[in-house]
């Protein structure tokens, strides 16, 4: 079984969902007591949340190449950055170190095609809503993106950094993101991307017909596939 080296943390709320996954999706192909081998470097969230709010991409880049080498040198087959939003600086992170990375929205992306799906609408940080670098990772694979507008982004991005990452879970919130999901649906998205990997804390496939992809689901099942392929 490969090791895998989580950078966790941003936030730990979706972190533990991560490490909950990976095990239960080994445990349930290898049966008996199988666990995942598995390394967690978890950083101080409001160091990165800091750098995010200033535009200090690079700062942030510095603090995960750091971790990711600690990884490496503790003996982790490979590296998977438990949020969406990070990747932004996945490539240099990837420049650092020798042990691949699994890319969050390239994973995401072989799910969709999988299933068929040709518009599909994101929803996460406003980083990852409204910059490229996620997307293009969809559209490269000829998916069109549907993103809320920009009063609905707020609502999205907010509810993200106040409550889910904080661990609040509000009804109120709830309704507001299906709302948003429905409107989505309307402009003809025929899956949405739980593009934030706390969103599963907030929504779930059980509160909508049109279909989920939830990333932290899909990245940590990917993880575990990987781990235990020969
Ligand atoms: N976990 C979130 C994501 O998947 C947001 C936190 C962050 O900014 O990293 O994007």
């Amino acid at each position: 079984m490969k090791t895998i080296g989580l950078i966790g943390g941003m936030s730990w709320e979706s972190t533990v969902t991560y490490y909950q996954v990976i095990n239960q999706m080994v445990a349930k192909s290898l049966g008996g007591l199988h666990s995942a081998k598995t390394l967690l470097y978890s950083v101080d969230f409001q160091e990165i949340e800091h750098c995010q709010a200033n535009g200090e991409w690079d700062k942030s880049a510095l603090i995960l190449i750091d971790a990711a080498k600690r990884l490496q040198i503790a003996g982790a087959d490979f590296i998977v950055i438990c949020t969406n939003t990070m990747h932004k600086v996945a490539d240099q992170i990837q420049a650092a170190i020798t042990i691949p990375i699994i890319h969050i929205a390239d994973v995401t992306a072989k799910k969709l095609i999988q299933q068929g799906i040709k518009t599909v609408a994101l929803l996460g940080t406003k980083y990852t809503m409204e910059q490229d670098f996620y997307k293009s990772k969809l559209i490269d694979q000829d998916l069109t993106v549907l993103i809320p507008d920009q009063e609905d982004r707020n609502v999205v991005n907010q509810i993200i950094y106040d409550e889910l990452c904080k661990g609040i879970i509000k009804p109120a919130s709830k309704q507001a993101y299906l709302t948003i999901v429905d409107k989505l649906v309307e402009r003809g998205a025929q899956g949405v991307i739980l593009g934030c990997t706390e969103i599963g804390l907030l929504i779930s496939q059980s509160d909508r017909n049109i279909p989920f992809f939830d990333t932290a689901l899909i990245h940590a099942e990917a993880a575990a596939m990987l781990a235990i392929s020969n």
